[in-house]
């Protein structure tokens, strides 16, 4: 193996070096947690561009979210000592869109489209429904939306959608027309979901070859980061580009495949090889991430799944800490926790940066953000509401959609009568039926209307109110054409009355929205011009990307993924939140693999040190309930682990988790509490009766129970 270049590639232990040098032809890398997968994709990158085989806008790199993109971009650009231009590098859905924009005449539609946000799908969806008269409380527009992004997932248009599938439960049997009509919806108001962006794109190159091969021809080399999480509509997409000079690296790991339920096909992995006869197959073993007792408390946790390919990890590292596992009286007590330890990391000498909090779902921030604030500990949400998210960004942004694109139909109505201009149901509902029955935007309807006034159709204030409204709009759309963007938002902010709006509001959040909207012009002046912005914000708004100084990071385990942070806290490993109750009932063992696999992406995000830790009470909504231990817990090797329990908290013996391997040889915890699990009556107010000891300790196991009590013991008592 040479050893010789760049130090990045000198660098390199031989199996990196291997993926980074088999430039032609497909690879695939499979390999775990931290072995560097990442890290050989960039130096692939640049060695392509090193090596002179292309230039940068031959490459298309994808990665799993645009905070990667960008660090991909950075490290690139480090390594060869130049700025790089004209790569294509984003996640699937971004280049895509690119893509999608060039052509957007060949699938009918036109290239200023809309991309919708969750949002916007869901009102759209409800009104399908009520059209079809299908029961909504029944058959929720969630449920809907999310069989029809099940099929698009995979690649289906509605004419593709397996005969056997057509009539299935979902919304009375009509699914498949919803589908139909949803799409045809889409396409008269100029507008495409992310669903849309992958689906439109394989209908372009299977319909119109010559379009494909302007794509061969432009892309000499794709990269692709996170493999294991493609759907088959990403598949297909690659299959399709890479057909031609087959140069395909793809690198992920089976056991960090979490995605599942988003239609993600592990499968991909297996059809690599079948579909790229004669593919290199590189596995890398060295863990660089981890300490050791990290890396082997995962390893044994994720060896627990049967559906694996297998593989070993081993790491130079020696010495760590051992995963530090905390059981907790309560929610409180564990944020509280928590945020001790941050502030003890810290006054070790570790960023905030460096730490992590990785909730299985997203409510669970909530306790750690009000523990963070109140230590003046400064955190980020990462995709929690952002600030595209909020009410007063999507009116504004609903206006200026509008202006740059009239079809809109569903920025249209968002803020038809927003400010109050008299335009009730009443009026809308008129503009609604024209719409509908001329297959015409809700922009030409109204045109329409306020043409026709004498038909009656339309009381004369709401006409006048209506006429006005348009008459603004064109006003708007004129200034966008020969003026700068920001000139045009301000203006539109001003003139339409949503900034008055907002001053003459009481409440105590109007001086924040107000804020909100001026920045959100500082914004729009970091790009172009509107069609540019307003493409950013659609894409912005599915990956959750912060950036900032020293924070703490709160995220869900899933957002996690190919992340490192030197301390990691895991909390709320109980029974019924991680495994997460509905991944159980919806797949059974392939849901609770899935569970694990999150488990072990968790883990392996750590570098120096990991904390684990579980509550014995929850509150929901009002009501106390017990909780046990996450049989995770008691899936992680014991030699690995440093258990502790919160202020002598399962007192007379330790705990027990839910789901013990039951090996009679093994000593066992058992859980003090005296009811056994499950039969924990809720009390309104305070946690189940308890007994508390006094000291901090750490728990073993024990023969006897310990009855008397000490001087400074807590106790509770249901009355
Ligand atoms: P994940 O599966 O979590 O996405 P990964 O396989 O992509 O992990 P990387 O993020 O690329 O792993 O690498 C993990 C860490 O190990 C990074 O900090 C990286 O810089 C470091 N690393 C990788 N390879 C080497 C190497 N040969 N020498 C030193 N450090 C390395
Ligand atoms: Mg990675």
């Amino acid at each position: 193996v040479p050893t010789a270049g760049p130090p990045w590639l000198a660098n390199l232990n031989p199996a990196q070096r291997a993926a980074v040098e088999t430039v032609d032809g497909p690879v695939l890398v499979l390999a775990g947690a931290g072995t560097g997968k990442t890290r050989v994709l960039t130096a692939r990158l640049s060695y392509i561009l090193l090596t002179r085989r292309a230039w940068p806008s031959q490459i298309l790199a994808v990665t799993f979210t645009n905070k990667a993109a960008r660090e991909m971009r950075e490290r690139v650009g480090h390594m060869i000592g130049d700025a790089v231009e004209g790569l294509w590098l984003g996640t699937f859905h971004s280049v895509a869109a690119r893509i999608l924009r060039r052509h957007a005449e060949l699938v009918g539609l036109k290239q200023n489209f809309t991309i919708l946000d969750t949002d916007d799908q869901l009102r759209l969806v409800k009104q399908l429904l009520q059209a079809e008269g299908i029961d909504d409380k029944r058959w929720p527009p969630r449920t809907v939306l999310g069989a029809i992004e099940r099929w698009k997932d995979r690649g289906l248009t509605p004419a593709q959608v397996p005969g056997d599938e057509a009539v299935g439960e979902v919304a009375g049997g009509k699914l498949l027309r919803i589908y139909e009509q949803y799409q045809e919806r889409l396409r008269t108001v100029n507008a495409v979901d992310f669903g849309d962006l992958l689906l439109h794109n394989l209908t372009l190159f299977l319909t119109r070859p010559e379009v494909l091969a302007e794509y061969h021809r432009r892309f000499k080399y794709l990269l692709v980061d996170e493999y294991q999480d493609t759907n088959v509509a990403q598949y297909l997409w690659l299959r399709l580009l890479a057909q031609e000079h087959r140069n395909l690296c793809c690198v992920g790991d089976d056991d960090q495949s979490i995605y599942g339920w988003r239609g993600a096909e592990i499968g991909n992995i297996l059809r690599f090889e079948a579909d790229f006869p004669g593919a290199s197959i590189v596995r890398l073993e060295q863990n660089y991430r981890s300490t050791a007792p990290i890396l082997a408390a995962a390893s044994g946790l994720i060896a627990k799944n049967a559906g694996r390919l297998g593989k070993t990890l081993w790491t130079e590292s020696s010495g760590g800490e051992r995963v530090r596992i905390h059981g907790l009286w309560d929610g409180e007590a564990e944020a509280r926790w928590v945020g001790e330890e941050i502030e003890a990391r810290q006054r070790d000498g570790t960023g905030l940066s460096q730490m992590a909090i990785l909730v299985r779902a997203g409510f669970q921030t909530r306790e750690f953000e009000e523990r963070l604030l109140k230590l003046g500990v400064a955190y980020r949400v990462f995709g929690g509401p952002r600030f595209y998210e909020r009410q007063e960004i999507r009116d504004a942004l609903a206006y200026l959609r509008l202006v740059h694109q009239p079809d809109d139909d569903l920025a249209f109505e968002r803020i038809v009568n927003l400010p109050r201009r008299g335009l009730g149901d009443v009026a809308l509902r008129a503009v609604h039926q024209r719409a509908r029955g001329q297959g015409a935007s809700m922009t030409a309807a109204a045109s329409g209307l306020v043409a026709d006034g004498a038909t009656g159709e339309l009381k004369p204030a709401a006409r006048k109110a209506l006429g006005l409204f348009l008459d603004d709009l064109d006003r708007w759309r004129r200034m966008a054409a020969d003026q700068p963007h920001t000139d045009v938002a301000r203006t539109v902010l001003d003139e339409s009355g949503y900034t008055r709006m907002w001053q003459a509001d009481r409440s105590p959040d109007a001086p924040g929205r107000l804020e909100n909207l001026k920045e959100l012009v500082v914004a729009m002046a970091e790009f172009e011009n509107l069609a540019g912005f307003l493409e950013h914000v659609s894409l912005v708004m599915e990956n959750a990307d912060a950036s900032g100084g020293e924070m703490v990071t709160l995220m869900t385990l899933h957002a996690a993924k190919g992340l490192e942070f030197d301390c990691v806290f895991l909390p709320g490993w109980e029974e019924g939140l991680f495994p997460h109750p509905r991944a159980l009932d919806e797949k059974g063992t392939a849901g609770l693999e899935e569970e694990r696999r999150l488990a072990y992406v968790g883990l392996t995000r750590a570098r120096r040190r990991a904390y684990v830790s579980f509550a014995a009470n929850r509150r929901i909504y009002n009501q106390w309930t017990a909780a046990i231990p996450s049989r995770f817990v008691d899936e992680l090797p014991k030699d690995m682990v440093e258990l502790t329990a919160d202020q002598g908290l399962y007192g007379s013996g330790g705990f027990q988790t839910g789901f013990g391997a039951g090996g009679a040889a093994e000593p066992r915890w058992s859980y003090a509490a005296s009811q056994p699990r499950g039969d924990v009556a809720p009390t309104p107010s305070r946690p189940p009766p308890m007994v508390l000891e006094g000291k901090s300790r750490t728990v073993a196991p024990r023969a006897a129970p310990k009855v008397p009590f000490q001087r400074g013991d807590r106790v509770f008592h249901a009355k």
